[in-house]
C-alpha cells in the first residue's frame, strides 16, 4: 500500500523559499549584523542548492530522459519572468546595449534572482550529457567544475592573491559576473540529488549538524578576513546538502503541486514584491513600520509575494494532469518493485528478462521498457520484428529477444538493429543462415509444449545449426506449457520438460558446443518452481503484477499492479421508470435513476461483455455497475449511489480509486478469460501517462 502522503520536499521548497527571501531582505540586521551575516549570508545558502537537488532528484528518476522536457518547462517560466520585470529593467534604463542584453539574457539572468533560470537550464543541459558516463564521470567532473567555481566565490579573495589565478578568475568575471552560475555552481547539486546516498536517518543527522557547524565557522572566518567576492558557495555546503537531502527524502512521500506552485510564485515575485511594498510604504507613509524595521519588511514582503502568488495560482486555475479521453496509467514504482521482487526469487546469477511484447502487455512497450532499463534490466523479450525495431528506435540497449518467427528475408533488419531472433525450427534456422548474413539467435527446444523449438531428440538438426557459421548462437531456451498446473499430473510434465531441457543442454556442453545463454521460467515457472540454474528468467505477467488469473501458486511473491485504465464522465442524465438506454434497448430502467455516460468502450480493449456480465467501474472512489450493452467508444453506468457525480470525473475501470480496487484478474475472470488476454488488448488508442503523486488524485 502506499504511504500516507508527506510532501515533505514540497514543504521544504516552502522553507526554501523564504530563506531567499531573507537573502533579500535582510530580517535580522537590526538585532545583529553578526547574526544576519550567519542566517542570511551563510545558512540561507541552502536553499538554491536544495531547489536543484530535487531537480537532479526528479530527473534521474527518468534516466534525465525527461531533461529536454524541463529545461522547455523552465524556459517558459524565464520568459515569462523576463517580461514581469522588462518594465523595471526599462524604467531603470539598464543594459543599454543588445550585448549587454544577450549576456543578461544568457548569463545573468536580466534581474538579480532570475540567474537562476540560465544557470539551471545549462546546468541540466550539461548533467543530461555528462551523466551518460556513468556517476564515476559526472560526479568528479561536477566536484572541479564546483571547486573553480568556489575560487571565484567565497574564497576569492584568498586566491586572488596569486596574480595569475586572479588574471584567470577576472577574465571570467568578463563573461559571467560569478562563478555561481550553470557551469561551476548548479552541475554538482543536480548531481548530488540524483544519487541515492544510502545513509541512515542517523547518521544524515548528525552529519548535517556537524556540517551545518562547520560550514558556520568556514562562513564566519571567511567573511572575518574579508575573502568572500560572493558567498552563495562553500567549502561544506555540498556535503551539508547531501545530509540534509537524505534526511528529507527518507520522509517524502507524495507531492502537493499547488504548493509548489506558490513556492514557485514567491521566487519569481519576491523582488517585484519588495519594490510594491516599498512604494506602497512611501504612500501610506509607514516607512518605519514596513520598511526600517527590518524582520517586518521580511515578513511584509513573505506575505505579499504568497498572496500575489496564490491569487496568480487561483487566476490560472488547475489543469489537471491528463486532458485525454480515456488513457492508460503505468505505476514505475510498482513496476520497479516488480522487478526487485521477481530478482530476489531468482538465483543470484539469473538475470532477469523482460517481456515486453504485446505493447509490454497493454502498458506501452516504450515506457516501461525505459523504466525497466533505468532499474538496471538489460535483457527484452518481444513478439516479433517490428516490436523490437521500435524499442531500438526508443533507445533501448541490450538483449532483446525475438520470440516469435520472422521470415528469412528480414536478416537485414535483424542484423541492422542488432536483434537476437529466436530458431523457431531446423527449417527455420537454415533459412536464415542461408541469408549470408551473420545473426545472433537463440535457439527454441521442444521439450514437451509442442508449439516452437527443435525437438530436443533432433540432435542431426541441432548439430547442423550450431555449425552454420553464419549463426551466431547466443543462447537455448524452452518454454513450459502446464507451469501453472498445481495438479501431480501436471507436476511431472514439467518435471519431464525441465530433465529433457537440461539433459540436451548438458549435452551440447559435452559435444563441445556452447550454449550460451539457457533459459526456460516464464512468470508462472518462477511462481511454481524452485530456484533454476539459469542464465535468464522471462518474466511477462508477473512483472505485470498480477496473475493470469486467480489460481494459487507455490510461492506468493509481493507484487504490485502496474496499470490503471481510466476515462472521464462524459454526460449525465436522468432516466424515468421504462426509459430504455444504449443499443437495443438492452437496459431499462425500474425506477427513476441517474446514469452516467463515460468515455470509453471496446475499442479502446474493454471486452464488450463486460457490460452484461456484472462488470463495474469506479467513480469518486465508489463502485458503479455497468448497464445496457458496450459501445465502440463509450458505455453507460449506474450513478445513483454517486450523486455528486459531474462531467468530465475520473472513471476508474482498472485500478484503484480510493479505498475501491478493480482487479485485473476479476474483469479477466468476468469475461472468461486470462489477464494476459486482457491486458495485451488493452488500449492501443490510449495514451499513456506515468503516475506520479498528481495523477493518482
Ligand atoms: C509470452 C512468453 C513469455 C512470458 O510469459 P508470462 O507467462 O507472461 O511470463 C515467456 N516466454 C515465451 C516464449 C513467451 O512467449
Amino acid at each position: 500500500m502506499r504511504a500516507e502522503k508527506q510532501p515533505v520536499f514540497d514543504w521544504f521548497r516552502l522553507v526554501a523559499v523564504c530563506l531567499v527571501v531573507a537573502i533579500h531582505t535582510a530580517p535580522l540586521a537590526d538585532v545583529s549584523p553578526l547574526a544576519d551575516l550567519w542566517f542570511t549570508r551563510i545558512l540561507a545558502r541552502i536553499a538554491v542548492p536544495f531547489f536543484l537537488m530535487t531537480t537532479g532528484y526528479f530527473l534521474s528518476k527518468t534516466d534525465w530522459s525527461r531533461s529536454g522536457h524541463q529545461i522547455k518547462k523552465l524556459c517558459r517560466l524565464y520568459g515569462i519572468s523576463i517580461l514581469l520585470y522588462l518594465p523595471v529593467n526599462l524604467y531603470a534604463g539598464r543594459f543599454g546595449s543588445a550585448a549587454e542584453w544577450m549576456k543578461q539574457l544568457l548569463v545573468e539572468g536580466t534581474f538579480y534572482h532570475l540567474w537562476y533560470f540560465p544557470a539551471v537550464i545549462l546546468g541540466i543541459w550539461l548533467v543530461a550529457r555528462l551523466q551518460r558516463f556513468g556517476l564515476r564521470v559526472a560526479l568528479p567532473a561536477a566536484v572541479l567544475l564546483y571547486l573553480i567555481g568556489l575560487g571565484g566565490d567565497s574564497y576569492y579573495g584568498l586566491l586572488s592573491q596569486i596574480p595569475t589565478l586572479k588574471h584567470l578568475y577576472d577574465g571570467l568575471f568578463s563573461l559571467s559576473q560569478y562563478t555561481r552560475n550553470g557551469l561551476f555552481y548548479v552541475p554538482l547539486f543536480l548531481v548530488l540529488g540524483s544519487v541515492d546516498w544510502k545513509l541512515s536517518r542517523w547518521a544524515a543527522g548528525i552529519g548535517l549538524a556537524v556540517s551545518m557547524a562547520v560550514m558556520s565557522g568556514e562562513g564566519l572566518w571567511l567573511h572575518a578576513i574579508e575573502a568572500p567576492r560572493h558567498d552563495s558557495m562553500y567549502l561544506m555546503l555540498p556535503v551539508c546538502m547531501v545530509c540534509l537531502f537524505t534526511l528529507l527524502r527518507s520522509g517524502n512521500h507524495g507531492s502537493c503541486k499547488p504548493l509548489r506552485r506558490i513556492c514557485t510564485g514567491m521566487y519569481v515575485l519576491h523582488p517585484l514584491c519588495i519594490l510594491l511594498l516599498r512604494g506602497g510604504a512611501k504612500v501610506l507613509g509607514l516607512e518605519a513600520l514596513l520598511i526600517e524595521n527590518n524582520l517586518l519588511h521580511f515578513l511584509g514582503v513573505l506575505l505579499l509575494s504568497g498572496l500575489l502568488s496564490g491569487a496568480g495560482l487561483c487566476a490560472v486555475g488547475h489543469r489537471p494532469k491528463c486532458t485525454a479521453r480515456a488513457w492508460r496509467e503505468i505505476d514505475p514504482d510498482a513496476l520497479g518493485h516488480n522487478v526487485e521482487v521477481l530478482r530476489q526469487a531468482l538465483a543470484p546469477d539469473t538475470e532477469l528478462m523482460a517481456v515486453v511484447k504485446a505493447d509490454a502487455y497493454g502498458h506501452g512497450a516504450v515506457p516501461v521498457a525505459r523504466q525497466l532499463q533505468r532499474r538496471g534490466v538489460r535483457a527484452f523479450a518481444v513478439a516479433c520484428l517490428t516490436e523490437g525495431i521500435a524499442l531500438r528506435k526508443a533507445g533501448i540497449r541490450g538483449t532483446i529477444l525475438i520470440l516469435g518467427y520472422t521470415a528469412p528475408e528480414e536478416v537485414p533488419l535483424l542484423n541492422r538493429w542488432r536483434l537476437t531472433q529466436t530458431v523457431v525450427d531446423g527449417a527455420h534456422g537454415h533459412a536464415l543462415a542461408a541469408q549470408g548474413r551473420r545473426i545472433h539467435v537463440h535457439l527454441a527446444l521442444d521439450t514437451g509444449m509442442h508449439r516452437l523449438g527443435i525437438p530436443t531428440e533432433d540432435w542431426r538438426t541441432l548439430r547442423g545449426l550450431f555449425r552454420r557459421p553464419e549463426l551466431c548462437i547466443d543462447g537455448v531456451f524452452s518454454h513450459l506449457c502446464v507451469s501453472d498446473g498445481r495438479t501431480e499430473e501436471e507436476a511431472a510434465y514439467t518435471e519431464a520438460q525441465l530433465e529433457r531441457f537440461y539433459a540436451t543442454v548438458e549435452r551440447l556442453r559435452s559435444d563441445g558446443y556452447d550454449p550460451g545463454k539457457v533459459h526456460i521460467q516464464a512468470s508462472y515457472g518462477i511462481w511454481n518452481l524452485p530456484v533454476q540454474p539459469c542464465d535468464y528468467a522471462r518474466a511477462g505477467i508477473a512483472l505485470y503484477g498480477v496473475g493470469s488469473d486467480h489460481t494459487p501458486v507455490r510461492t506468493e511473491l509481493d507484487l504490485r499492479p502496474v496499470l490503471s485504465v481510466r476515462a472521464r464522465v462524459a454526460s449525465v442524465r436522468t432516466l424515468q421508470a421504462g426509459d430504455s438506454a444504449g443499443y437495443g434497448r438492452a437496459y431499462r430502467a425500474q425506477q427513476t435513476m441517474r446514469m452516467a455516460v463515460v468515455t470509453i468502450g471496446y475499442a479502446d480493449g474493454l471486452p464488450r461483455s463486460l457490460a452484461q456480465r456484472g462488470g463495474t467501474v469506479l467513480i469518486r472512489g465508489r463502485r458503479c455497475p455497468m448497464i445496457g450493452r458496450m459501445c465502440m467508444d463509450q458505455l453507460l453506468v449506474d450513478v445513483n449511489t454517486v450523486p455528486e457525480v459531474a462531467p468530465g470525473d475520473v472513471v476508474t475501470l482498472l485500478g484503484q480509486d480510493g479505498a475501491e480496487t478493480i482487479g485485473a484478474e476479476d474483469v479477466a475472470l468476468c469475461c472468461d478469460t486470462i489477464t494476459n488476454e486482457l491486458l495485451s488488448r488493452m488500449g492501443a488508442r490510449l495514451p499513456v501517462v506515468e503516475r506520479t503523486e498528481e495523477t493518482c488524485g
